[in-house]
């Protein structure tokens, strides 16, 4: 890029910011019709009638919404994140949107402390992908009320006891919200704060004092990365120091990133998006899974009768549809989570053999670079989860005839692309922990090693199972 046009594409940039700031009250607007269309999204498949053989995805509710809310909706979002930072969640979010207008109104209670911990975003997200699971989310309508509806009903409730006009369900609870901070690091777009202009910048004498409500509790002065923020463009020109800008995509990763260890975040790309999401998307495929389920029913029948396989629980609990012939036991329930665990577990134990290895392959071992490093493998893992996410996308089509004979080419190059990133990003952050061009290689070895065991999971879904 040109001197000239870099700094048009600046100047563009830095007015977009602004645009977004000044149509607050048409971003409300658009945030009610979206907030409408998920309602009917939610509702409606509810009373249709289930799909058959010869239903379409544009001629059945709940084909149309199954496809929009998981074929569409979801993996894209995920996209998006990359490409705008959370823009998503700061412009069209239907459950923010409700939640932050339900806080104008709010009872203005203090935000209890247990609401602060930081692992909620870890354990929120473990929680709903194996309770997905368990209902069959991605397949019927009335799991869906209770997985997206249900966590709506959560953030309106969270917003009018403590909201005082903030986002605080998106900013602590939100089960995406760690996932959703974890892939807008990768974002080329952020919401830059100058501190010299910060504490440059003097009221005009007489002049208003600024304000800007920062529906995420976003601490705008000290920010320094876009994880947090949700892009909605309300701080733009603040004190002549805010600004949306251009940066590197890798910017936030190899500078910011390992500031301050996040073992919570390590724990979330590892466990949950490499291991447990794999896992889930992994399980109903899996060979050892259904040889497993074979042996293991086959014991209960001769020692233990057959309480354990008989569709006995309500499908909010486990997965329950006679009419579809579509039931879950007991003994698969447990087996897919233990299944989904297991292997959280083991790509835990191998990515994380690999990350500490590469970190000690830097110099003497400490935290601070391990969970340097792990923050490289956000492609990796963001990657998976749009891949297995779009699993419903790509089913979805070819049951409606569209052959997709692309699709293997293009995952195999979404990995390979994701993996060449990760090993991008530790390159440059090995560089911050060691100048030696031979340690930085030995703990490239480890970074690839990670690297492989998180394509590991996907390659076993895709190509061998
Ligand atoms: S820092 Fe807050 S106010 Fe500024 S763009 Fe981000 S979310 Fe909006």
């Amino acid at each position: 890029m040109s001197l000239r046009s870099g700094s048009h594409a600046r100047a563009a940039t830095k007015r977009a910011g602004e645009w977004l700031r000044d149509h607050q009250n048409a971003i409300r607007w658009l945030q009610w019709i979206i907030v409408v269309a998920y309602v009917l999204l939610l509702i409606v498949p509810v009373l249709a009638p289930m799909p058959t053989r010869l239903s379409h995805i544009w001629s059945d509710a709940v084909l149309f919404a199954q496809f929009a809310f998981w074929g569409i909706w979801w993996p894209f979002v995920l996209v998006s994140m990359v490409l705008v930072g959370r823009s998503w969640c700061g412009l069209f979010c239907p459950e923010g949107a409700l939640a932050e207008a339900v806080s104008r109104h709010s009872l203005a209670r203090a935000i209890p402390r247990w609401m602060k911990w930081k692992g909620w975003p870890f354990v929120a997200f473990a929680c709903t992908t194996i309770y997905g699971q368990m209902v069959s989310v991605y397949q019927y309508p009335k799991p869906v009320i209770i997985v997206l509806g249900g966590s709506t009903l959560a953030a309106v409730t969270v917003g009018f006891l403590y909201g005082r006009d903030k986002r605080v369900w998106c900013r602590y609870l939100c089960p995406v919200n760690g996932v959703f901070a974890l892939l807008s690091k990768l974002a080329p777009l952020h919401y830059r704060v100058d501190k010299a202009n910060w504490v440059a910048w003097r009221r005009v004498p007489g002049g208003p004092t600024p304000f800007v409500n920062c529906a995420p509790l976003v601490p705008i002065r000290t920010m320094q990365g876009g994880s947090a923020c949700h892009m909605c463009g309300r701080c733009a020109g603040f004190k002549q120091a805010v600004a949306l800008e251009i940066r590197s995509p890798s910017h936030e990763i190899v500078n910011v990133a390992g500031d301050e260890p996040k073992p919570w975040e390590t724990f979330l790309i590892v466990f949950g998006l490499m291991g447990l999401a794999a896992g889930a998307f992994q399980w109903a495929s899996s060979p050892l899974y259904v040889t497993a389920r074979q042996h293991i029913a086959e014991w209960l029948v001769e020692h233990a009768g057959t309480a354990l396989i008989e569709p006995r629980l309500p499908w909010w609990i486990l997965t329950n549809y006679p009419d579809q012939n579509d039931m879950m036991t007991p003994l698969d329930g447990a087996l897919m989570i233990a299944y989904v665990l297991a292997i959280a577990c083991l790509t835990t134990m191998a990515v994380g053999t690999a990350l500490a290895f590469a970190t000690r392959a830097l110099g003497a071992f400490q935290a601070a670079p391990l969970h340097h490093l792990a923050q490289c493998l956000i492609p990796m893992a963001g990657c998976g989860v749009f891949l297995g996410l779009s699993m419903t996308t790509v089913t979805l089509l070819r049951r409606e005839g569209l052959s997709l004979g692309f699709v293997d080419a293009v995952r195999a190059c979404l990995l390979l692309g994701s993996a060449l990133w990760c090993l991008w990003l530790a390159w440059k952050v090995s560089a911050r922990y060691s100048r030696s061009i031979g340690r930085r290689l030995v703990a490239m070895v480890g970074i690839a090693a990670a690297v492989l065991f998180g394509a590991g999971n996907w390659w076993l879904l895709f190509w061998v199972w």
